[in-house]
C-alpha cells in the first residue's frame, strides 16, 4: 500500500486515530484529522499534529473534507453509519479502520483475541507465555497501545497478540491472524450495532480471510461462539471449562489439559498443563480465559511446561475483578470494567453469596432482568448509580433490597454500613461509565480511592 502523497482524512481523534495520523504522516500522506470535538476539547492534540504537519479539522465534520481523500482511515469509537463516511464511500472513497491500517503494514505473525468480555485479560495472558517462550512478542489492539503504533517494532519473526473488538473488526479486510480466537459473544453494543447478530458477525470477522493454514479458537460452552464454527475457513480448536473437546483444552479433574487432535492415536494424547489450583485469577470466567490462551500458545508451539510458568506468575488486570482491600471483614473488588451484563454475571458468580453489589452508568440497551436468579441467590443488596439507575431498578424490583445512591461515593459508603464481616463489596456496574466519569479506568480508581478512605477511617476508630 503506497500513501507517500496520497491524501488521507483520519476521522476521530482518540489515542488510535491520533497514532495512526502520525503513521500515515511518517510514511509521506498528506493527512487531515476531523474530530467533532471542539478545538478547545482537543487543546492537548492539536500542537503536536500541526507540528508534524497535519491539518485539523474540529468541532464537526466537513463534507468537502470526506471527498476530497485518497483514503479514510476511522477511529474504532466512530460509527461507520456516520453520514459523513456514508456519503464518501458513496463517492467511492475507500473507507477502512486503525486495525486494517495496521494489517496492512505489520510484520509477522498475528494471533488476534475478541470476545465480549476476557479480552484484555486472555490477551495479557497470551502475551506473557509467548515472552515466557521467548518469542519476539508485541503486545497490542484494543488493550491500550493503537496497533499502528508497533508497526515499526514488527519483524518477519515478531508475534503480535493483538486484542481486537467488534468495532475494529468491523471495518477490516484484509486483517488475517494466523491464529484467531473468539472467547464468547453475548449481548454487548447493541447501541451501536443494531441486533445481536449483527454484533457476532462482526466479532466473525476475526477469521472471514484466513485458510486451512491458519487456526480459530472458539468456546465451547457459549452458543453464539460454537456456532461460528460454520462460517470458519480454518480448522477450529475448541476450549471448555465445563467439558471434554475434541481438540483444545478443557479443566477436568482440577487440571487444566490440551489435546491437539481428536481421537485415539498417539496424536491425540491428553498433556497437562497446570493444576487450576495454580491460578491467581478469580472465577470460572477466568479459567475461560486461561483456557483460551493455554490453546493459543499450544498453537503457537509454547512448551506446557513453559505455559504453566506464565499461567502461575500472571495477576488479574487492573478494573478486571481486582481485589482492593479488606475493612472489618470486608472484602472490596473492583471489577469497573465490567460494563455490560455479562461480565456483571460472571463477577457475582465469583462469589458464593453475601455480595453489596454496586450497578450503573451510562445504558447500553441492556437487559438487567437476567441478572435476576443470580442476583437473588447471592446478592444481599444492590446499590444503583448513574444514569441507567431507574431501569435496573425497574428491571430489578423484587429481585433484591434496591438502595438508590445515584453516586459512586454515596454506594460506597451505604454498601460499607450495611455488610457484615465475611461480606463482599463489589463494582461490576454492568454498565459504561460516560455519564459520571472520564472512562472506567477513573470510575475504578474512584472507587479503589473511596475505599481506601473507608480503611482509614476504619483505622482512625480502631486508634
Ligand atoms: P474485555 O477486554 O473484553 O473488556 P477484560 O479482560 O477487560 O475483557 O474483562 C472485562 C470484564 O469482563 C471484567 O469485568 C472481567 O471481570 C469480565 N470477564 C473477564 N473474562 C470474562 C469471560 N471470559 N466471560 C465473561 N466475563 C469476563
Amino acid at each position: 500500500m503506497e500513501l507517500k502523497g496520497k491524501k488521507v482524512l483520519v476521522v476521530g481523534l482518540g489515542k488510535s486515530g491520533l497514532a495512526a495520523a502520525l503513521f500515515l504522516r511518517h510514511k509521506g500522506a498528506q493527512v487531515t484529522v476531523s474530530d467533532i470535538r471542539s478545538a478547545e476539547s482537543l487543546a492537548k492534540e492539536i500542537p503536536a499534529l500541526l507540528d508534524e504537519g497535519i491539518m485539523v479539522e474540529a468541532g464537526g465534520h466537513g463534507l468537502l473534507t470526506f471527498r476530497r481523500q485518497d483514503l479514510i482511515v476511522v477511529s474504532p469509537g466512530v460509527p461507520l453509519n456516520t453520514p459523513e463516511l456514508v456519503q464518501a464511500r458513496n463517492f467511492g472513497r475507500p473507507v477502512i479502520g486503525e486495525l486494517e491500517l495496521a494489517a496492512r503494514f505489520l510484520k509477522g505473525k498475528i494471533l488476534a483475541i475478541t470476545g465480549s468480555n476476557g479480552k484484555t485479560t486472555t490477551t495479557a495472558l497470551a502475551g506473557e507465555i509467548l515472552k515466557e517462550a521467548g518469542y519476539p512478542t508485541l503486545v497490542a489492539g484494543n488493550i491500550g497501545v493503537p496497533v499502528v503504533g508497533v508497526i515499526e517494532e514488527s519483524t518477519d519473526d515478531t508475534w503480535s497478540v493483538l486484542e481486537v473488538s467488534s468495532f475494529q473488526l468491523e471495518s477490516t479486510e484484509e486483517f488475517h491472524p494466523r491464529i484467531a480466537v473468539i472467547l464468547n459473544i453475548t449481548p454487548d453494543h447493541l447501541d451501536r450495532h443494531g441486533t445481536f447478530e449483527n454484533y457476532a458477525l462482526a466479532k466473525e470477522r476475526i477469521f472471514a480471510v484466513q485458510d486451512t493454514s491458519d487456526s480459530v479458537v472458539l468456546n465451547a460452552d457459549n452458543p453464539r461462539t460454537a456456532e461460528a464454527e460454520a462460517r470458519s475457513h480454518a480448522p477450529v480448536y475448541w476450549f471448555s471449562a465445563k467439558h471434554e473437546v475434541s481438540r483444545g483444552a478443557w479443566a477436568q479433574n482440577g487440571t487444566v489439559v490440551y489435546r491437539s487432535a481428536p481421537g485415539a492415536g498417539p496424536e491425540a494424547a491428553i498433556e497437562t498443563i497446570l493444576p487450576l489450583a495454580k491460578i491467581s485469577l478469580k472465577g470460572e470466567h477466568n479459567v475461560e480465559n486461561v483456557l483460551a490462551a493455554v490453546c493459543a500458545a499450544r498453537l503457537a508451539g509454547v512448551a506446557p511446561s513453559v505455559i504453566a510458568r506464565a499461567i502461575e506468575k500472571f495477576h488479574a488486570v487492573e478494573h478486571r475483578l481486582e481485589y482492593v482491600a479488606t475493612v472489618n471483614g470486608v472484602e472490596f473488588y473492583n471489577d469497573s470494567k465490567a460494563t455490560n451484563v455479562d461480565a456483571t454475571a460472571k463477577a457475582v458468580a465469583s462469589f458464593p453469596g453475601g455480595i453489596h453489589l454496586i450497578l450503573g452508568g451510562k445504558d447500553k440497551g441492556s437487559d438487567y432482568s437476567t441478572l435476576s436468579p443470580l442476583l437473588h441467590e447471592r446478592v444481599r443488596a444492590v446499590y444503583t448509580i448513574g444514569a441507567a439507575a431507574a431501569k435496573i431498578e425497574s428491571h430489578l424490583r423484587g429481585v433484591a433490597q434496591i438502595h438508590s445512591c445515584e453516586t459512586l461515593a454515596k454506594a460506597v459508603s451505604a454498601a460499607t454500613a450495611a455488610a457484615r464481616p465475611g461480606d463482599v463489596v463489589l463494582l461490576a456496574p454492568a454498565c459504561s461509565s460516560f455519564d459520571q466519569f472520564e472512562n472506567y479506568e477513573q470510575r475504578g480508581r474512584v472507587f479503589k480511592q473511596l475505599v481506601a478512605e473507608q480503611k482509614d477511617w476504619k483505622a482512625k476508630q480502631d486508634a
